[in-house]
């Protein structure tokens, strides 16, 4: 951990035999480089990764983070045994230990472990947890984004027509949604909600939507080529035995967004974000549903 003058931050190394088996973890120095240019992670964006959010020292939804690790590794054709989840949880759970043990660590945190093919021609994978307070999201959950619609170029069924798209993994290869964001902002906008190439609402670019309406919360279903969001399960859990508010996976259209009593954008770390506007028409917010559902994400104790 590295505090003094610099942020508080914790780094583990995850060791792997020769044959890629993922085997253990290793305390190393944040502030140093670790990574061989020659790494497909850097060179090719080619690996997996997973945000975990850390609410005061405990890592959240992290049996689904894992499993999304394995479905990621598994859709990349990575070697399966490279995402065993046993020392992954290992390697979270200690970055987190060395963070909470860290003086002065906010509330909020995060890891973020990544799982790259390696060093090219090298065949063993590379793995690290890296650790660190999160920003302060506060203002962004009170006072939500305003969102554009971007078509992402795919059909509703590229998972199923074009699986080497990779449609629904969490990969390295980010390149495409920052660039998404460089869009909302020339139209000046804060975020994005990806549609699909024939008119289906998906998800954003490092978030999942979900939408109230008629007392009910809906969501992309996931064989959209989308991600499993691990909030948004969290969140309909939650809503529907402390709200009372039943949450279903639908195909969502544009005008359901138009037509809702209230959507989010709803990830780890930035938890529920309001949509406040729509391709530049306001949206009504749900201050009391969404201050509920940012206390109790925040809150989790797994
Ligand atoms: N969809 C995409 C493309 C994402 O990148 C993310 C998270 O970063 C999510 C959805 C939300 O997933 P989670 O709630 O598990 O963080």
């Amino acid at each position: 951990v590295s505090s003094a003058d610099g942020p508080i931050e914790a780094l583990a190394l995850l060791r792997f035999r020769p044959d890629g088996l993922v085997i253990g973890h290793e305390p190393a120095d944040p502030r140093v480089p670790q990574l061989s240019v020659l790494d497909l992670a850097a060179t090719r964006g080619d690996g997996v990764f997973e945000t975990i959010s850390i609410g005061r020292g405990v890592p959240q939804a992290l049996e689904a983070h894992l499993a999304r690790l394995a479905h990621s590794a598994a859709v990349l054709d990575l070697p399966s045994a490279a995402a065993a989840e046993g020392p992954w949880r290992a390697a979270v759970l200690a970055v987190a230990e060395a963070l909470g043990a860290a003086a002065g660590l906010p509330e909020e945190g995060f890891v973020k472990i990544v799982l790259s093919r390696g060093v090219e021609g090298a065949d063993t994978p590379t793995g690290w947890a890296y650790g660190t307070a999160s920003p302060d999201h506060s203002a962004l959950r009170r006072d939500g984004v305003r969102v554009v619609l971007l078509d992402r170029g795919y059909r509703h069924d590229v998972a199923h027509t074009s699986p080497w798209l990779l449609a629904g993994a969490k990969t390295l290869s980010y390149a495409i949604n920052r660039s998404a964001f460089r869009e909302a902002a020339r139209r000046g906008a804060d975020d994005v909600v990806w549609v699909s190439s024939d008119g289906y609402l998906l998800e954003g670019p490092v978030s999942s939507l979900v939408i109230l309406r008629g007392g009910r919360l809906f969501t992309p279903s996931t064989d959209l080529g989308i991600l499993a969001g691990t909030t948004q399960a969290d969140l309909f859990a939650w809503a529907a035995t402390e709200r009372g508010l039943h949450g279903a996976f639908e195909p969502l259209t544009p005008s359901d967004l138009a037509a809702a009593d209230a959507a989010w954008l709803v990830s780890s770390v930035r938890h529920a974000v309001p949509i406040r506007a729509v391709d530049g028409r306001e949206h009504a917010i749900d201050a009391e549903l969404t201050g509920a559902m940012n206390a109790f994400l925040r809150d989790r104790t797994r």
